[in-house]
């Protein structure tokens, strides 16, 4: 049948006329190339939409498939991708968990370029967009405290939000504190988890801090703390001392130094001094509380002060008791600066003098040593005023044939609320020594506490809490009625005595 000589009657349509049917052609033609440029370039000059509403190619898609080049190009690309895939897949199966990995980049047949659309790609750019590392420019929440539309509102407090920007903010800890590498992970940390974690950091720099200024302030065993040893070479600079030669003593309390003087404009300086530091470790001074804060002459700054300047507190308060030494020997007090007491040194050529309990003394210098503390000990409470309170073999040096009496931080007036009982100490410790040392003309301690205070508290039983009960009822005692009787007729008659020498034995020597 020839086709090509059949002709179609036209249907009649109710819309109107129907555009005639293209002209037929045959296979020939159809497959022809050229024939479907001329087409194409026919329908490209007219570029009215056809009537069947059919989308138009556009001019390059048309040309790319009209290149076997380009066809080849394409498939050959798509080829590629799909190595790199296989490759990507093979890296990750390879790499597994492990922190190091190998990248078989290298390997990849993919341009950049053309790869950066790939879905792996994307993922990357979605953990970089929410790298920690970015975040030290937070994402902010608007003013109004949400983002998105309706059900699709993202408040601040969105947990994925929270817990992103908490892992961000680990950043920001000290140096020292591990995070490990949960920053480099799209981690989400909880408020509670981040809270916590940050008190910890915050405590841990605390408790290093202390260490360190532990460290830094404290007068350790044998040496002393950087501000001391500051405050020692101001004194060298100064002129005051001419050398600091090395530490004589190193007590719970203090450490003590040996220093050849220099000069001061107001006095002179002895040639050799002690440096006695006041350690700045609180520790011992706190079971020492009760020498100074019961003492009305430092009370009140106690209170006030913290436990640092305290410690200066001891220092002076040592000066204030030593000039009250009058008619003592040395040692006499050169400077106080801060915690640091500059005292004349007993002793000779940077020898310091023996502790009495090394001194090796025969009987008739310990008998000798035994009458002079009895005297020191008279002179010290009714003339000066106080009780050394921490008398003993230890604070007694014996040189040139003399005792000297040193250490008097803590001494206090007998009016002290444990004065007597401090005193009763004192005698006890000196009693107990040279009865020891075989001075048998040594005094029991009942007997030289009544003849150091002057007191007459019967000496019966002679059974220590009886006699102390009895010392607390003697109305002549310090502090009794009878006591403050005196005192207050003293202070009636308009008697001036900055010192308050009001003990009825004693004549204000001030
Ligand atoms: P601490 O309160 O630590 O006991 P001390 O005042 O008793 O301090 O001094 C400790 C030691 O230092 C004494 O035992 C003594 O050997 C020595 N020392 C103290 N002061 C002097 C001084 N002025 N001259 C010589 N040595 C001293
Ligand atoms: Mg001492």
């Amino acid at each position: 049948m020839d086709q090509t000589g059949i002709t179609t009657e036209t249907p009649k349509s109710p819309w109107g006329s129907v555009a005639p049917a293209a002209p037929s052609c045959s296979l020939a033609e159809v497959m022809s190339e050229q024939l479907a440029r001329q087409l194409d370039e026919e329908n490209n000059s007219f570029p009215a939409l056809s009537e069947t509403g059919s989308e138009l190619l556009t001019a390059d898609e048309a040309a790319d498939t009209t290149s076997d080049l380009m066809l080849a190009q394409m498939l050959q690309m798509q080829f590629d991708r799909e190595f790199d895939d296989q490759l990507r897949r093979e890296e990750k199966k390879f790499n597994g968990d492990s922190k190091v990995s190998i990248s078989f980049e290298n390997y990849r047949k993919v341009h950049p370029y053309e790869d950066s659309d790939s879905s792996e790609d994307e993922v990357d750019w979605q953990d970089t967009r929410d790298d920690p590392y970015r975040a030290e420019k937070p994402q902010t929440t608007p003013r109004k405290g949400f983002t998105g539309k309706g059900k699709n509102i993202t408040t601040k407090h969105d947990e994925v939000t929270c817990g992103r920007k908490n892992t961000a903010r680990m950043d920001n800890f000290a140096p020292e504190v591990h995070v490990g590498d949960g920053l480099g992970m799209d981690l989400k940390l909880s408020n509670q988890v981040f809270n916590s974690l940050k008190q910890h950091c915050y405590s841990e720099q605390r408790r290093s801090a202390r260490l360190h200024e532990k460290k830094e302030h404290s007068t350790a065993e044998q040496a002393v703390d950087p501000r001391t040893r500051l405050l020692m070479y101001k004194m060298v600079n100064a002129g005051v001392l001419e050398n600091i030669n090395g530490c004589i003593s190193t007590g719970k309390e203090s450490v003590v130094f040996h220093a050849d003087g220099g000069s001061l404009e107001e006095q002179p300086v002895p040639d050799e001094v002690v440096l006695k530091v006041f350690k700045t470790t609180l520790n011992e001074f706190k079971n020492r509380d009760r020498y100074i804060k019961d003492d009305y002459r430092f009370k009140d700054r106690f209170s006030k002060l913290n436990p640092r300047k305290i410690i200066r507190l001891w220092a002076e308060k040592e000066m204030h008791n030593l000039a009250r030494w009058w008619s003592f020997p040395p040692p006499d007090v050169v400077l106080l600066k801060k915690h640091i007491l500059v005292l004349s040194f007993i002793g000779k050529d940077q020898v310091p003098a023996p502790k009495l309990k090394d001194a090796m003394l025969g009987s008739e210098d310990m008998k000798d040593a035994y009458y002079q503390v009895l005297q020191m000990m008279q002179k010290l409470y009714q003339e000066c005023n106080l009780v050394h309170a921490d008398l003993s073999e230890y604070n007694i040096l014996w040189h040139e044939g003399k005792v000297w009496l040193i250490d008097v931080s803590q001494s206090v007036e007998p009016t002290h609320p444990h004065g007597l009982e401090f005193l009763f100490r004192d005698c006890r410790n000196v009693a107990t020594f040279f009865q020891k040392r075989g001075v048998s003309e040594a005094l029991s301690v009942y007997e030289l506490f009544n003849t150091v205070s002057g007191l007459n508290v019967p000496v019966g039983a002679e059974d220590e809490a009886e006699f102390m009960a009895e010392v607390r009822t003697d109305k002549t005692r310090p502090g009794g009625a009878k006591w403050s009787f005196i005192k207050l007729n003293l202070s009636l008659k308009g008697d001036e005595c900055s010192s308050r020498c009001y003990y009825k034995n004693l004549k204000c020597a001030h």
